[in-house]
């Protein structure tokens, strides 16, 4: 990896000098707080546009795009420099085969990081999709028990398909929130997140038209119906996520081989049911010298004799 040569960002220059301006100052404020590389990783289901919004960031044809499912069944990280700055972002194949949340996918994905900082997660779905389920909560199940629930604090949603008309007489931005408030909730259910874990709660969600239909504003920039220029949109709230305050993702050998990240406490609970059984023992053994050292009561000797009469 180290000896591999980079290739030259030189998707940028396709831009338009508007969204390549805004760039080229995002990246300027990566390198004044000593940010010198950036490692994406894009995951969702299948046909969502993951390969498409890489493909648009990159500014090139990198990746493979196709309408029908037969994605690229391997990660791969697409590498670009630029002024001293170098962007890794991962394609993933989707983490849905037959209905079920494909898990040979996800333990290829966690191979494939190995010694690997995921940075930044994408969360790709689409924006024109009317529903969530159990299947997206498993897949965040899937995600969140492969690489710990820190994972989406370092996270956004992506939402591809932007350029629509909402139905129902909906607005854009009204559309637009109902569709990630549903989202959201389905990742703080399948996350395990707690309403107080802020962070997490206030997850971005940032949407994307990967079409060549895509509307442009005067300056040539590809725009969203309500006007965001969403490919320097996009990188900022990337930049946005690794500036709250929590740590990249390392993926070593512990994270891929070890336990469920998230059900490491576990581990203590025998040693924690052992050293309560010795307490209660000791307690009860303690009580039971009490009760023996104690005096008898007169009822009690009388009672001690009937039985001895008794027998
Ligand atoms: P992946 O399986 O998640 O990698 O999805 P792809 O990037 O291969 O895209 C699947 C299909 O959706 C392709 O036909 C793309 O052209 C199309 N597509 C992806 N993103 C968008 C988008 O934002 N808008 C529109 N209209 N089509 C998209
Ligand atoms: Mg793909």
């Amino acid at each position: 990896m180290a000896s591999q040569v980079v290739r030259e960002w030189s998707g940028i220059q396709q831009f338009p000098g508007a969204t390549q301006a805004k760039l080229f100052e995002l990246l300027g404020k990566l390198k004044q707080e000593n940010v010198e590389s950036l490692t994406i990783l894009v995951m969702g289901k299948g046909g969502v546009g993951k390969s498409s919004t890489v493909n648009s960031v990159i500014g090139e044809r990198v990746v493979a795009v196709s309408a029908f499912q037969s994605e690229a069944s391997r990660p791969v990280m697409i590498s670009r420099q630029r002024a001293g700055f170098t962007l890794n972002i991962i394609d993933t194949p989707g983490l849905v085969e037959g209905g079920y949340v494909n898990d040979r996918a996800i333990d290829m994905i966690k191979s494939f990081l190995l010694d690997k900082t995921i940075d930044v997660l994408l969360y790709v779905d689409r924006l024109d999709a009317y529903r969530v389920d159990n299947l997206d909560r498993q897949i965040i199940k899937a995600i969140t028990d492969s690489f710990g629930k820190a994972i989406w604090k370092r996270a956004a949603v992506v939402l591809t398909h932007a350029q629509l008309s909402p139905p129902d007489g909906l607005s854009y931005e009204e559309f637009f929130s109902k569709r990630s408030e549903a989202l959201l909730k389905v990742v703080r259910l399948g996350g395990r997140i707690k309403k107080q874990d802020s962070v997490a709660f206030s997850m971005p969600v940032v949407l994307v038209e990967n079409s060549g239909r895509c509307n442009k504003n005067e300056s040539g920039e590809k725009i969203l119906p309500n006007g965001v220029s969403w490919i320097p949109n996009m990188v900022k709230t990337i930049i946005d996520v690794i500036s709250n305050g929590s740590k990249g993702i390392l993926v070593d050998k512990k994270l891929i081989e070890g336990p469920n990240p998230n059900a490491r406490h576990k581990m203590w609970i025998p040693v924690i049911l052992a050293f309560q059984y010795f307490i209660v023992k000791q307690i009860r053994g303690a009580i039971q010298k009490d009760i023996a050292r104690e005096p008898k009561a007169a009822w009690e000797l009388r009672d001690m004799n009937v039985s001895k009469r008794k027998y």
